[in-house]
């Protein structure tokens, strides 16, 4: 459950979130696309408390989140968090990039983080690269990295920005696989997304944001169908 009201994000003169609201009940998996600069990055970013609004309130699962300094350090644990550009440590190996989080924010001995990483990073297909520093895995792989030290976190949902974006079709469709993975695990997750094939298959609702704002949502096969408005007419027109 989210509720995002009267929400409203500037950068020096620019309005990049403009009043936006959004409310859902019932939904564990939203995707939001849109064009480039219309604002999707930097909404995920605010919900991932990572950015602070101008104005607006926010609410997810019940529960209020504050712009405060000591409330957003505490909600970042909660949460976990896939950008596109992979952000992984480049000095430590698969492994370790899983574990070091477990211990240092949450207070796991080495042990148990590592049992819980081992297995994860074996049904996520890993396994024999958990050795391996990034530069020494392919992109797809440092990928999945990132989502399973996401899942490792233990996180209460999952927001996901372009996370294929930087992949070729083959990587692409492995992580796109460990992402429905992780819908059959019933993990609530918010993804920005480009590839409109799995933001129909995968997400339970759309929202088209352009210019700051929702301009349409819907359950995706209606918006594909029967978009309405003329920008997601022409912004369907141009990708699919
Ligand atoms: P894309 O599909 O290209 O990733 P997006 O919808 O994710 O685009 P945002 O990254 O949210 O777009 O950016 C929206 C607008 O806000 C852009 O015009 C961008 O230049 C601007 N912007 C984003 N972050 C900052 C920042 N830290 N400082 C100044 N401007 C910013
Ligand atoms: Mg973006």
């Amino acid at each position: 459950e989210i509720s995002i009201q009267n929400l409203t994000k500037s950068f020096g003169e620019q309005v990049v979130l403009n009043n936006l609201n959004l409310e859902l009940a019932d939904i564990h998996s939203l995707a939001i696309i849109g064009p480039s600069g219309g604002g999707k990055s930097t909404l995920l970013r605010i919900l991932a408390g990572l950015e602070i609004p101008q104005e607006g309130k926010i609410t997810i699962n019940s529960e209020p989140l504050n712009f405060d300094y000591k409330s957003l350090q505490s909600y970042r644990k909660g949460i976990g968090v896939v950008f596109q550009a992979f952000n992984l440590f480049p000095h430590l190996t698969a492994l370790q990039n899983i574990t070091l989080p477990l211990e240092k924010v949450h207070g796991l001995s080495l042990k148990e983080a590592g049992a819980r990483a081992s297995e994860l990073l074996d049904r996520f297909q890993l396994g024999e690269h958990m050795h391996k520093r990034p530069h020494q895995l392919s992109g797809g792989q440092q990928q999945r990295v990132a989502i399973v030290r996401a899942i490792a976190l233990q996180a209460k949902f999952m927001l996901l920005d372009e996370p294929t974006s930087a992949l070729d079709p083959i990587l692409t469709s492995e992580v796109l696989d460990s992402i429905k993975e992780l819908k059959e695990e019933k993990k609530d997750l918010i993804l920005v997304t480009h590839e409109m094939g799995f933001a129909r298959n995968v997400a339970d609702h759309l929202i088209f944001v352009d210019k700051g704002t929702i301009i349409e949502q819907g359950h995706p096969k209606e918006l594909f169908e029967n978009p309405q408005s003329e920008e997601l007419k022409s912004f369907l027109g141009k990708t699919l």
